[in-house]
């Protein structure tokens, strides 16, 4: 029956960021689909866990600065292993964002950017890939995208090209690990109300422009977020990959 397919039942799945906002979301979707879920953050995860334990499922909490990938993602793969025994799906959520013009953008920002959003989704999906092979039974990666995959945006000069960046990440992953029976997809949020986002949406003007070009006429949640991902995850997408799916109010088709 099709709704089995989207069960997620006696599933681990590892969602980085998930301390809040748009990865709590993500974490929680994907427990409410059946599986046990270990979040990575470096803020206080207590809220993730106990949502996610509320439903019946397993949950642990993985302090862990993740602009420091290559050195993390090996730990946070032997911890997951450690408590669940196996790893079958990743969500590469946590991502900053600095607003700055492109001729002050500082290096600081630029390589923060770029190790948190970029380089860290690629160490973790290594440690988790290199785990997954040894399974032998397949798995599901979701990267995080955005709008700036597709677009430039303005002021963001780091964010936009580490988001353009794993676009691309995603459509290699997908090409080399589907003989693994891996699938790699990505999602695009449109504009989600976050503390990410909450700079723009203070700003009056700015947020009426945004608002006047989303067809769907309002910012996002991060509950709109958990069908795509739950479904990405779930075996109904098996024969899906190397694409980012945008999920944005209509954003991208005005
Ligand atoms: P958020 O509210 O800022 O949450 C991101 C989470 O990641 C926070 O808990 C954050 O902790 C954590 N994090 C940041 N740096 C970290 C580090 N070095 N190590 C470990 N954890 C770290 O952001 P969000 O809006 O939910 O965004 C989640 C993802 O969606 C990001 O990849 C973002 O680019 C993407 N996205 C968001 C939007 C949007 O409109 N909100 C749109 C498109 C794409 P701290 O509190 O310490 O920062």
């Amino acid at each position: 029956m099709i709704l089995d397919q989207f069960k997620l039942d006696g599933k681990v799945a590892i969602v980085t960021g998930a301390g809040r906002g748009i990865g709590q979301a993500y974490a929680v979707g994907l427990a409410e689909a059946g599986a046990d879920v270990a979040i990575v953050d470096v803020i206080d995860m207590d809220e993730t866990i106990a949502a996610i334990e509320k439903l019946g499922r397993r949950a642990i909490g993985i302090k862990a600065d993740l602009s420091k990938g290559e050195k993390e993602a090996p730990k946070i793969v032997a911890k997951v292993v450690k408590a669940f025994k196996k790893v079958d799906i990743l969500v590469n959520n946590a991502g900053i964002i600095r607003r700055e013009p492109f001729a002050e953008h500082s290096a600081k920002n630029w390589n923060d950017v770029i190790a948190i959003n970029l380089s860290t989704p690629f160490f973790l999906s290594q440690a988790v890939v290199r785990q997954m092979q040894k399974q032998g039974r397949g798995g599901k990666i979701i990267n995080i995208a955005s709008m700036l995959s597709f677009q430039g945006g303005i002021l963001v000069p780091g964010y936009a090209a580490s988001k353009g960046g794993i676009k691309s990440l995603t459509m290699l992953m997908a090409n080399e690990l589907s003989k693994d029976g891996i699938c790699v997809n990505a999602i695009a949020p449109g504009y989600i109300a976050t503390a990410n986002t909450a700079p723009i949406r203070a700003d009056k003007k700015r947020n009426k422009a945004i608002l006047d070009r989303i067809p769907a006429g309002r910012w996002g949640t991060p509950d709109d977020l958990k069908g795509i991902c739950v479904f990405l995850a779930a075996p109904a997408s098996d024969y899906m990959t190397g694409y980012t799916y945008a999920c944005d109010g209509g954003w991208l088709a005005r």
